[in-house]
Protein backbone atom coordinates (compact mmCIF):
# COMPACT_ATOMS: atom_id res chain seq x y z
CA UNK A 1 0.00 0.00 0.00
CA UNK A 2 1.29 3.33 -1.02
CA UNK A 3 2.34 5.91 2.10
CA UNK A 4 0.60 8.74 3.25
CA UNK A 5 3.41 12.06 2.36
CA UNK A 6 1.91 14.81 2.94
CA UNK A 7 -1.91 15.76 3.17
CA UNK A 8 -1.89 17.46 0.18
CA UNK A 9 -0.95 13.95 -1.62
CA UNK A 10 -3.72 11.90 0.17
CA UNK A 11 -6.45 14.27 -1.02
CA UNK A 12 -6.02 13.70 -4.59
CA UNK A 13 -4.48 10.39 -4.52
CA UNK A 14 -8.61 9.61 -4.59
CA UNK A 15 -8.53 7.94 -8.13
CA UNK A 16 -6.24 5.70 -7.01
CA UNK A 17 -5.65 2.19 -5.52
CA UNK A 18 -5.45 4.44 -2.08
CA UNK A 19 -8.95 5.63 -2.67
CA UNK A 20 -10.32 1.95 -2.96
CA UNK A 21 -8.56 0.79 -0.43
CA UNK A 22 -9.91 3.15 1.99
CA UNK A 23 -13.64 2.85 0.85
CA UNK A 24 -12.91 -1.05 1.45
CA UNK A 25 -11.83 0.15 5.10
CA UNK A 26 -14.74 2.62 5.62
CA UNK A 27 -17.60 -0.48 4.82
CA UNK A 28 -15.14 -2.68 7.35
CA UNK A 29 -15.86 -5.56 5.06
CA UNK A 30 -12.29 -7.03 5.21
CA UNK A 31 -9.35 -6.98 7.46
CA UNK A 32 -6.10 -4.59 6.93
CA UNK A 33 -4.49 -8.01 5.70
CA UNK A 34 -7.05 -8.35 3.28
CA UNK A 35 -6.77 -4.09 1.80
CA UNK A 36 -3.51 -5.34 0.32
CA UNK A 37 -4.89 -7.44 -2.29
CA UNK A 38 -7.82 -4.96 -3.67
CA UNK A 39 -8.09 -3.80 -7.02
CA UNK A 40 -7.54 -0.71 -8.50
CA UNK A 41 -10.71 0.85 -9.57
CA UNK A 42 -11.68 1.19 -13.04
CA UNK A 43 -10.61 4.75 -14.75
CA UNK A 44 -12.61 7.45 -14.68
CA UNK A 45 -10.70 9.32 -18.05
CA UNK A 46 -13.46 10.69 -20.17
CA UNK A 47 -11.95 9.31 -23.13
CA UNK A 48 -11.54 5.82 -21.80
CA UNK A 49 -14.24 3.25 -22.07
CA UNK A 50 -15.03 2.42 -19.05
CA UNK A 51 -16.69 6.48 -18.97
CA UNK A 52 -20.82 6.28 -18.95
CA UNK A 53 -20.43 2.71 -18.70
CA UNK A 54 -21.28 1.88 -15.23
CA UNK A 55 -20.36 4.79 -12.85
CA UNK A 56 -22.78 5.25 -10.74
CA UNK A 57 -23.93 8.96 -10.38
CA UNK A 58 -24.11 8.70 -6.45
CA UNK A 59 -21.99 6.57 -4.35
CA UNK A 60 -23.60 3.81 -2.13
CA UNK A 61 -23.81 4.53 1.01
CA UNK A 62 -21.24 1.76 2.89
CA UNK A 63 -22.86 0.69 6.02
CA UNK A 64 -20.54 1.42 8.87
CA UNK A 65 -20.52 -0.60 11.98
CA UNK A 66 -18.76 2.15 14.68
CA UNK A 67 -16.51 0.16 17.27
CA UNK A 68 -17.14 0.87 20.88
CA UNK A 69 -13.85 2.48 22.16
CA UNK A 70 -12.75 3.87 25.58
CA UNK A 71 -10.77 7.12 26.26
CA UNK A 72 -10.97 10.64 27.44
CA UNK A 73 -13.00 11.79 24.71
CA UNK A 74 -16.03 9.02 25.08
CA UNK A 75 -16.04 10.45 28.49
CA UNK A 76 -16.68 14.17 27.28
CA UNK A 77 -19.25 12.17 25.04
CA UNK A 78 -20.83 9.94 27.76
CA UNK A 79 -20.99 13.53 30.17
CA UNK A 80 -22.55 15.78 27.26
CA UNK A 81 -24.86 13.29 26.67
CA UNK A 82 -26.56 12.57 30.21
CA UNK A 83 -26.53 16.64 30.85
CA UNK A 84 -28.38 17.29 27.37
CA UNK A 85 -30.14 14.80 27.06
CA UNK A 86 -31.19 14.93 30.78
CA UNK A 87 -32.36 18.58 30.05
CA UNK A 88 -34.43 17.61 27.64
CA UNK A 89 -36.42 15.37 29.12
CA UNK A 90 -36.65 16.31 32.70
CA UNK A 91 -36.81 20.32 31.54
CA UNK A 92 -40.91 19.99 31.45
CA UNK A 93 -41.11 19.15 35.31
CA UNK A 94 -39.04 21.54 37.05
CA UNK A 95 -41.74 24.03 38.88
CA UNK A 96 -41.50 27.38 39.34
CA UNK A 97 -44.04 29.19 41.42
CA UNK A 98 -45.23 32.62 40.25
CA UNK A 99 -47.79 33.36 42.29
CA UNK A 100 -51.94 32.00 42.22
CA UNK A 101 -52.27 33.46 38.91
CA UNK A 102 -49.91 32.09 36.40
CA UNK A 103 -48.47 29.01 35.42
CA UNK A 104 -45.74 26.73 37.82
CA UNK A 105 -43.97 25.24 35.25
CA UNK A 106 -40.47 26.49 34.56
CA UNK A 107 -40.08 26.44 30.95
CA UNK A 108 -43.38 27.07 29.06
CA UNK A 109 -44.47 28.36 25.88
CA UNK A 110 -47.96 29.16 26.24
CA UNK A 111 -49.10 29.37 23.17
CA UNK A 112 -52.85 29.84 23.43
CA UNK A 113 -51.79 33.02 25.56
CA UNK A 114 -48.87 33.91 23.83
CA UNK A 115 -46.34 33.69 26.66
CA UNK A 116 -43.42 32.12 27.10
CA UNK A 117 -41.83 31.65 30.87
CA UNK A 118 -38.40 30.67 31.85
CA UNK A 119 -37.80 30.38 35.29
CA UNK A 120 -38.53 33.73 36.36
CA UNK A 121 -38.61 35.83 33.05
CA UNK A 122 -41.50 35.90 31.31
CA UNK A 123 -41.42 37.16 27.42
CA UNK A 124 -44.98 38.42 26.06
CA UNK A 125 -45.44 38.71 21.91
CA UNK A 126 -43.66 42.14 21.47
CA UNK A 127 -40.50 41.10 23.69
CA UNK A 128 -39.62 38.65 21.20
CA UNK A 129 -36.42 41.23 20.29
CA UNK A 130 -35.30 38.76 23.67
CA UNK A 131 -35.21 35.79 21.02
CA UNK A 132 -33.72 37.74 18.52
CA UNK A 133 -30.68 38.86 21.02
CA UNK A 134 -30.24 34.94 21.95
CA UNK A 135 -30.22 33.97 18.37
CA UNK A 136 -27.48 36.30 17.82
CA UNK A 137 -25.77 35.04 20.97
CA UNK A 138 -26.15 31.63 20.21
CA UNK A 139 -24.31 32.00 16.44
CA UNK A 140 -21.56 33.91 18.18
CA UNK A 141 -20.87 31.21 20.45
CA UNK A 142 -20.95 29.03 17.55
CA UNK A 143 -18.60 30.94 15.27
CA UNK A 144 -16.28 30.86 18.68
CA UNK A 145 -16.53 27.41 19.39
CA UNK A 146 -16.37 27.16 15.16
CA UNK A 147 -12.80 29.39 15.84
CA UNK A 148 -11.04 27.60 18.53
CA UNK A 149 -11.58 23.92 17.93
CA UNK A 150 -13.83 23.57 14.74
CA UNK A 151 -16.62 21.52 15.19
CA UNK A 152 -16.71 20.76 18.33
CA UNK A 153 -20.72 21.82 18.22
CA UNK A 154 -20.87 18.88 15.92
CA UNK A 155 -18.92 16.52 17.42
CA UNK A 156 -20.30 16.99 21.06
CA UNK A 157 -23.48 18.89 21.78
CA UNK A 158 -25.63 18.73 17.93
CA UNK A 159 -29.18 16.78 18.91
CA UNK A 160 -28.39 14.84 15.63
CA UNK A 161 -25.05 13.77 17.16
CA UNK A 162 -26.47 13.29 20.46
CA UNK A 163 -29.24 11.05 19.84
CA UNK A 164 -27.23 9.05 16.59
CA UNK A 165 -24.73 8.16 19.74
CA UNK A 166 -27.51 6.86 22.02
CA UNK A 167 -29.43 5.03 18.61
CA UNK A 168 -25.50 3.32 18.37
CA UNK A 169 -24.99 2.37 21.91
CA UNK A 170 -28.31 0.61 21.46
CA UNK A 171 -27.49 -0.96 18.23
CA UNK A 172 -24.39 -2.49 20.17
CA UNK A 173 -26.82 -3.71 22.82
CA UNK A 174 -28.62 -5.37 20.63
CA UNK A 175 -26.72 -6.46 18.02
CA UNK A 176 -23.26 -6.73 19.35
CA UNK A 177 -19.92 -4.34 18.70
CA UNK A 178 -18.34 -4.16 15.15
CA UNK A 179 -17.67 -7.73 14.84
CA UNK A 180 -20.48 -9.43 16.48
CA UNK A 181 -22.55 -6.87 14.59
CA UNK A 182 -20.55 -7.67 10.98
CA UNK A 183 -20.96 -11.58 11.24
CA UNK A 184 -24.53 -11.34 12.31
CA UNK A 185 -25.00 -9.41 9.32
CA UNK A 186 -23.35 -11.96 7.06
CA UNK A 187 -24.68 -14.61 8.76
CA UNK A 188 -28.03 -14.62 6.97
CA UNK A 189 -31.63 -14.26 8.88
CA UNK A 190 -31.69 -16.48 11.68
CA UNK A 191 -34.44 -16.66 14.74
CA UNK A 192 -31.57 -15.13 17.13
CA UNK A 193 -30.69 -11.98 14.76
CA UNK A 194 -34.61 -11.39 14.18
CA UNK A 195 -35.29 -11.29 18.20
CA UNK A 196 -31.98 -8.93 18.43
CA UNK A 197 -33.73 -6.34 15.18
CA UNK A 198 -36.77 -6.43 16.91
CA UNK A 199 -35.53 -5.53 20.43
CA UNK A 200 -32.89 -2.62 18.79
CA UNK A 201 -35.68 -1.27 16.90
CA UNK A 202 -38.09 -1.40 20.18
CA UNK A 203 -35.73 0.46 21.84
CA UNK A 204 -35.24 2.89 19.33
CA UNK A 205 -39.19 3.48 18.85
CA UNK A 206 -39.50 3.85 22.93
CA UNK A 207 -36.95 6.40 22.59
CA UNK A 208 -37.90 7.87 19.54
CA UNK A 209 -41.48 8.26 21.28
CA UNK A 210 -39.87 9.50 24.62
CA UNK A 211 -37.87 12.51 22.74
CA UNK A 212 -41.88 13.79 21.12
CA UNK A 213 -43.75 12.86 24.11
CA UNK A 214 -40.76 15.25 25.79
CA UNK A 215 -40.87 18.07 23.38
CA UNK A 216 -44.80 18.85 23.62
CA UNK A 217 -44.93 18.83 27.03
CA UNK A 218 -42.97 22.58 26.83
CA UNK A 219 -46.25 23.60 25.68
CA UNK A 220 -48.56 23.15 28.40
CA UNK A 221 -48.25 21.83 31.62
CA UNK A 222 -46.74 18.75 31.79
CA UNK A 223 -48.26 17.02 34.59
CA UNK A 224 -51.49 17.43 33.49
CA UNK A 225 -50.39 16.51 29.82
CA UNK A 226 -48.89 12.99 30.10
CA UNK A 227 -52.28 12.03 32.20
CA UNK A 228 -54.51 13.79 29.40
CA UNK A 229 -52.20 11.65 27.15
CA UNK A 230 -52.71 8.26 29.03
CA UNK A 231 -56.63 8.87 29.35
CA UNK A 232 -56.40 9.88 25.16
CA UNK A 233 -57.74 13.22 26.14
CA UNK A 234 -55.34 15.40 25.01
CA UNK A 235 -55.22 17.48 22.05
CA UNK A 236 -55.14 16.33 19.04
CA UNK A 237 -52.28 18.10 18.06
CA UNK A 238 -50.29 17.19 20.68
CA UNK A 239 -50.54 13.34 19.79
CA UNK A 240 -50.12 14.77 16.03
CA UNK A 241 -46.79 16.27 17.43
CA UNK A 242 -45.69 13.11 18.89
CA UNK A 243 -46.28 10.74 15.94
CA UNK A 244 -44.48 13.29 13.51
CA UNK A 245 -41.14 13.71 16.15
CA UNK A 246 -40.86 9.86 16.86
CA UNK A 247 -40.77 9.57 13.01
CA UNK A 248 -38.29 12.24 12.09
CA UNK A 249 -36.14 11.00 15.30
CA UNK A 250 -35.92 7.57 14.65
CA UNK A 251 -35.43 8.01 11.22
CA UNK A 252 -32.85 10.89 11.69
CA UNK A 253 -30.85 8.65 14.31
CA UNK A 254 -31.55 5.30 13.12
CA UNK A 255 -31.41 5.11 9.60
CA UNK A 256 -29.71 8.85 8.34
CA UNK A 257 -27.28 9.34 10.72
CA UNK A 258 -23.66 10.63 9.20
CA UNK A 259 -25.88 11.44 5.87
CA UNK A 260 -27.54 14.73 7.88
CA UNK A 261 -23.93 15.95 9.18
CA UNK A 262 -22.65 15.16 5.30
CA UNK A 263 -25.40 16.04 3.08
CA UNK A 264 -28.12 17.43 4.69
CA UNK A 265 -26.76 19.78 7.14
CA UNK A 266 -25.69 23.43 5.90
CA UNK A 267 -23.29 24.01 8.96
CA UNK A 268 -20.09 21.92 7.48
CA UNK A 269 -20.62 24.16 4.43
CA UNK A 270 -20.89 27.46 6.78
CA UNK A 271 -18.25 26.28 9.11
CA UNK A 272 -15.50 25.52 6.26
CA UNK A 273 -15.82 28.99 5.14
CA UNK A 274 -15.61 30.94 8.78
CA UNK A 275 -12.52 28.64 9.99
CA UNK A 276 -9.11 30.02 9.61
CA UNK A 277 -5.41 28.23 10.01
CA UNK A 278 -5.16 29.00 13.67
CA UNK A 279 -8.53 26.58 14.79
CA UNK A 280 -7.64 23.40 16.35
CA UNK A 281 -9.01 20.32 14.34
CA UNK A 282 -8.85 16.76 15.14
CA UNK A 283 -5.38 16.03 12.84
CA UNK A 284 -3.74 13.16 12.12
CA UNK A 285 -0.02 14.16 12.93
CA UNK A 286 1.54 13.07 9.47
CA UNK A 287 5.03 14.51 10.43
CA UNK A 288 4.87 11.83 12.84
CA UNK A 289 2.78 8.73 11.83
CA UNK A 290 4.59 8.90 8.22
CA UNK A 291 5.84 6.66 6.79
CA UNK A 292 3.53 4.17 8.16
CA UNK A 293 3.89 0.51 8.37
CA UNK A 294 2.96 -2.48 10.97
CA UNK A 295 5.32 -2.64 14.56
CA UNK A 296 7.26 -5.66 12.88
CA UNK A 297 8.28 -3.53 10.01
CA UNK A 298 8.84 -0.23 12.01
CA UNK A 299 11.06 -2.26 14.26
CA UNK A 300 13.36 -3.77 11.54
CA UNK A 301 13.53 -0.04 9.60
CA UNK A 302 14.52 1.20 13.30
CA UNK A 303 16.33 -1.40 13.98
CA UNK A 304 18.56 -0.19 10.63
CA UNK A 305 18.86 3.22 11.56
CA UNK A 306 16.00 4.00 8.89
CA UNK A 307 13.17 6.53 9.76
CA UNK A 308 9.62 4.62 10.39
CA UNK A 309 6.49 6.31 11.46
CA UNK A 310 4.28 5.87 14.53
CA UNK A 311 1.46 4.66 12.57
CA UNK A 312 1.27 1.14 12.71
CA UNK A 313 -2.14 1.03 10.25
CA UNK A 314 -4.03 -0.80 12.79
CA UNK A 315 -7.52 1.28 11.44
CA UNK A 316 -8.43 1.34 14.92
CA UNK A 317 -9.13 5.18 13.74
CA UNK A 318 -11.27 4.44 11.04
CA UNK A 319 -13.33 1.15 12.59
CA UNK A 320 -14.79 3.27 15.88
CA UNK A 321 -15.17 6.71 13.54
CA UNK A 322 -18.99 7.45 14.10
CA UNK A 323 -18.53 8.66 10.19
CA UNK A 324 -16.68 6.67 8.60
CA UNK A 325 -13.86 8.31 7.42
CA UNK A 326 -10.38 7.94 7.85
CA UNK A 327 -8.73 10.97 9.60
CA UNK A 328 -5.80 9.99 7.96
CA UNK A 329 -6.39 11.37 4.93
CA UNK A 330 -6.41 15.00 5.78
CA UNK A 331 -9.37 17.48 6.57
CA UNK A 332 -12.68 16.05 5.34
CA UNK A 333 -16.27 17.45 5.59
CA UNK A 334 -17.30 14.32 7.28
CA UNK A 335 -15.34 14.32 10.47
CA UNK A 336 -17.40 15.97 12.94
CA UNK A 337 -14.77 16.52 15.86
CA UNK A 338 -15.56 14.07 17.75
CA UNK A 339 -12.34 13.42 19.41
CA UNK A 340 -13.08 9.38 18.94
CA UNK A 341 -10.24 8.50 16.80
CA UNK A 342 -8.23 10.16 18.65
CA UNK A 343 -9.00 7.70 21.65
CA UNK A 344 -8.57 4.73 19.55
CA UNK A 345 -4.88 6.03 18.33
CA UNK A 346 -4.24 6.54 22.19
CA UNK A 347 -4.97 3.20 23.30
CA UNK A 348 -3.01 1.28 20.10
CA UNK A 349 0.18 3.55 21.01
CA UNK A 350 0.14 3.06 24.76
CA UNK A 351 -0.15 -0.60 23.58
CA UNK A 352 2.69 -0.45 21.30
CA UNK A 353 4.55 2.19 23.91
CA UNK A 354 4.69 5.04 21.86
CA UNK A 355 3.31 8.43 23.40
CA UNK A 356 0.05 9.62 22.68
CA UNK A 357 -1.17 12.08 20.19
CA UNK A 358 -0.57 10.52 16.88
CA UNK A 359 -4.10 11.92 16.26
CA UNK A 360 -4.94 15.25 18.21
CA UNK A 361 -6.65 18.38 18.15
CA UNK A 362 -3.93 20.58 16.36
CA UNK A 363 -3.09 22.59 13.45
CA UNK A 364 -1.81 22.13 10.31
CA UNK A 365 0.55 25.15 11.40
CA UNK A 366 1.84 24.25 14.50
CA UNK A 367 2.73 20.76 11.96
CA UNK A 368 4.95 22.80 9.85
CA UNK A 369 6.25 24.26 12.92
CA UNK A 370 7.39 21.40 14.24
CA UNK A 371 8.61 20.12 10.68
CA UNK A 372 10.73 23.23 9.80
CA UNK A 373 12.30 23.05 14.06
CA UNK A 374 10.04 26.15 15.00
CA UNK A 375 8.26 26.24 18.69
CA UNK A 376 4.74 25.33 18.68
CA UNK A 377 2.12 28.53 18.82
CA UNK A 378 -1.37 28.37 19.77
CA UNK A 379 -3.18 31.47 19.05
CA UNK A 380 -6.80 31.47 21.09
CA UNK A 381 -6.96 34.89 20.92
CA UNK A 382 -7.45 36.47 17.45
CA UNK A 383 -8.92 39.07 16.31
CA UNK A 384 -11.92 36.58 15.01
CA UNK A 385 -12.51 35.65 18.60
CA UNK A 386 -12.53 38.47 20.21
CA UNK A 387 -15.50 40.24 17.93
CA UNK A 388 -17.39 37.04 18.58
CA UNK A 389 -16.55 37.84 22.76
CA UNK A 390 -17.03 41.16 22.05
CA UNK A 391 -20.40 40.90 20.33
CA UNK A 392 -22.11 37.91 22.90
CA UNK A 393 -20.47 40.56 25.79
CA UNK A 394 -22.25 43.41 24.28
CA UNK A 395 -25.77 41.11 23.13
CA UNK A 396 -25.79 39.80 26.61
CA UNK A 397 -25.76 43.03 28.31
CA UNK A 398 -27.89 45.16 26.02
CA UNK A 399 -30.74 42.16 27.22
CA UNK A 400 -29.56 41.86 30.77
CA UNK A 401 -30.28 45.65 31.28
CA UNK A 402 -33.30 45.58 28.87
CA UNK A 403 -34.53 42.69 31.48
CA UNK A 404 -33.38 44.34 34.56
CA UNK A 405 -35.28 47.67 33.55
CA UNK A 406 -38.68 46.40 32.25
CA UNK A 407 -41.35 47.60 33.22
CA UNK A 408 -44.65 45.82 34.67
CA UNK A 409 -47.19 47.87 32.55
CA UNK A 410 -47.23 49.46 29.26
CA UNK A 411 -49.12 51.29 27.09
CA UNK A 412 -49.21 51.31 23.16
CA UNK A 413 -51.73 53.48 21.08
CA UNK A 414 -53.32 53.13 17.58
CA UNK A 415 -54.17 56.60 16.11
CA UNK A 416 -57.95 56.68 14.05
CA UNK A 417 -57.02 56.22 10.26
CA UNK A 418 -60.46 57.06 9.21
CA UNK A 419 -61.24 59.46 9.67
CA UNK A 420 -57.96 61.31 11.36
CA UNK A 421 -59.84 64.26 13.19
CA UNK A 422 -63.72 65.20 13.50
CA UNK A 423 -65.15 68.77 13.32
CA UNK A 424 -67.61 69.06 16.23
CA UNK A 425 -70.43 71.29 15.93
CA UNK A 426 -69.02 73.75 18.48
CA UNK A 427 -65.72 73.67 16.40
CA UNK A 428 -63.79 71.93 18.42
CA UNK A 429 -61.69 68.95 17.40
CA UNK A 430 -61.59 65.41 18.20
CA UNK A 431 -58.82 62.86 17.58
CA UNK A 432 -59.62 59.20 18.23
CA UNK A 433 -57.41 56.09 19.53
CA UNK A 434 -57.32 52.91 20.65
CA UNK A 435 -55.29 52.42 23.65
CA UNK A 436 -53.90 48.96 24.97
CA UNK A 437 -52.71 48.60 28.36
CA UNK A 438 -50.41 45.90 29.50
CA UNK A 439 -50.54 44.48 33.25
CA UNK A 440 -47.14 41.79 33.40
CA UNK A 441 -47.73 41.07 37.14
CA UNK A 442 -49.70 38.29 38.21
CA UNK A 443 -52.00 40.47 40.55
CA UNK A 444 -55.07 42.28 39.20
CA UNK A 445 -54.15 46.38 39.00
CA UNK A 446 -56.08 49.61 38.19
CA UNK A 447 -54.55 52.44 36.19
CA UNK A 448 -55.40 55.82 35.15
CA UNK A 449 -54.64 57.74 32.03
CA UNK A 450 -53.52 61.40 31.68
CA UNK A 451 -51.88 63.18 28.18
CA UNK A 452 -49.15 65.89 27.85
CA UNK A 453 -48.44 68.45 25.52
CA UNK A 454 -51.65 69.97 23.67
CA UNK A 455 -53.32 71.98 26.36
CA UNK A 456 -57.13 72.81 27.17
CA UNK A 457 -57.91 69.48 25.61
CA UNK A 458 -60.29 66.94 27.24
CA UNK A 459 -59.21 63.26 27.61
CA UNK A 460 -62.19 60.89 27.85
CA UNK A 461 -61.61 57.15 28.23
CA UNK A 462 -65.01 55.78 26.80
CA UNK A 463 -66.98 54.11 29.70
CA UNK A 464 -64.11 54.18 32.07
CA UNK A 465 -65.07 57.56 33.68
CA UNK A 466 -66.01 56.50 37.60
CA UNK A 467 -66.05 59.38 40.07
CA UNK A 468 -64.56 62.08 38.01
CA UNK A 469 -61.67 60.21 37.07
CA UNK A 470 -60.81 56.72 34.89
CA UNK A 471 -59.94 53.88 36.62
CA UNK A 472 -58.83 51.10 34.24
CA UNK A 473 -58.67 47.61 35.66
CA UNK A 474 -56.72 45.00 34.06
CA UNK A 475 -56.36 41.23 35.50
CA UNK A 476 -53.65 39.77 36.06
CA UNK A 477 -51.08 38.98 33.35
CA UNK A 478 -53.65 40.46 31.02
CA UNK A 479 -54.09 43.16 28.91
CA UNK A 480 -57.16 45.64 27.90
CA UNK A 481 -57.97 47.39 24.98
CA UNK A 482 -60.42 51.09 25.34
CA UNK A 483 -61.27 53.42 22.94
CA UNK A 484 -59.84 56.99 24.16
CA UNK A 485 -60.84 60.84 22.74
CA UNK A 486 -59.34 63.82 22.75
CA UNK A 487 -60.91 67.05 22.34
CA UNK A 488 -59.34 70.11 21.82
CA UNK A 489 -60.85 73.45 22.02
CA UNK A 490 -57.96 75.97 21.23
CA UNK A 491 -60.49 76.11 17.51
CA UNK A 492 -57.00 76.35 15.22
CA UNK A 493 -54.45 73.75 16.38
CA UNK A 494 -51.96 73.15 13.74
CA UNK A 495 -52.08 70.17 11.61
CA UNK A 496 -49.98 68.09 13.50
CA UNK A 497 -49.23 68.52 17.33
CA UNK A 498 -46.96 65.27 19.85
CA UNK A 499 -48.54 64.65 22.64
CA UNK A 500 -48.06 62.05 25.50
CA UNK A 501 -50.08 59.88 27.04
CA UNK A 502 -49.38 59.07 30.76
CA UNK A 503 -50.33 55.43 32.18
CA UNK A 504 -49.78 55.59 35.88
CA UNK A 505 -50.61 52.68 38.33
CA UNK A 506 -52.96 54.24 41.10
CA UNK A 507 -51.67 52.13 44.24
CA UNK A 508 -47.93 52.60 43.21
CA UNK A 509 -47.64 55.30 41.07
CA UNK A 510 -45.68 53.18 38.68
CA UNK A 511 -46.02 54.74 35.23
CA UNK A 512 -45.55 54.17 31.44
CA UNK A 513 -45.74 56.38 28.62
CA UNK A 514 -46.29 56.46 25.44
CA UNK A 515 -45.86 59.46 22.21
CA UNK A 516 -48.48 59.91 19.11
CA UNK A 517 -49.81 63.19 17.49
CA UNK A 518 -52.63 64.59 17.36
CA UNK A 519 -53.77 66.10 14.01
CA UNK A 520 -56.41 68.59 12.82
CA UNK A 521 -57.59 70.28 9.59
CA UNK A 522 -54.63 72.45 7.68
CA UNK A 523 -55.19 76.24 8.18
CA UNK A 524 -57.56 75.80 11.19
S1 LIG B 1 -12.38 11.30 12.05
FE1 LIG B 1 -12.22 11.17 14.27
S2 LIG B 1 -12.99 13.12 15.02
FE2 LIG B 1 -13.61 12.93 12.88
S3 LIG B 1 -15.67 12.08 13.02
FE3 LIG B 1 -14.26 10.36 12.76
S4 LIG B 1 -13.79 9.72 14.84
FE4 LIG B 1 -14.72 11.72 15.00
S1 LIG C 1 -5.29 4.26 15.12
FE1 LIG C 1 -3.37 5.40 15.07
S2 LIG C 1 -1.89 3.85 14.55
FE2 LIG C 1 -3.84 2.95 14.03
S3 LIG C 1 -4.14 3.49 11.88
FE3 LIG C 1 -5.10 5.13 13.08
S4 LIG C 1 -3.50 6.66 13.24
FE4 LIG C 1 -2.47 4.77 12.64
Amino acid sequence: MANVSSHATTQIACKDAECGLFALARSAEVTPAELKVVAVPPSLDPAGDEWLGDTPLYEVRPKIYPQRVHGFYRRVKWAVLYVTLGIYYLTPFLRWDRGPNAPGQAVLIDLPNRRFYFFFIEIWPQEFYYLTGLLIIASMALFLMNALAGRIWCGYLCPQTVWTDLFQTIERWTEGDRREHLLRDRGGWTAERIARLGAKHFLWLTVAWWTGGAWVLYFADAPTLVRDLAALNAPLAAYLWIGILTATTYLLAGFMREQVCLYMCPWPRIQAALTDEHALNVTYRYDRGEPRGSVKKSAVLRAHGLRSGDCVDCLQCVHVCPTGIDIRQGPNLGCIQCGLCIDACDAVMAKIGRPAGLIAYDTDLSIKDREEGRPTIYRFVRMRTALYVAIIVAVAGVMTFALVTREAQTISIIHDRNPIFVRLSDGAIRNGYTVRVANKRTERREFTLSISGLDGSLLDVVQMREDGRFVIDVGPDQTREMRVLITDYGYTPPPSTPITFHLYDVATGERASAGDHFRAPAGG
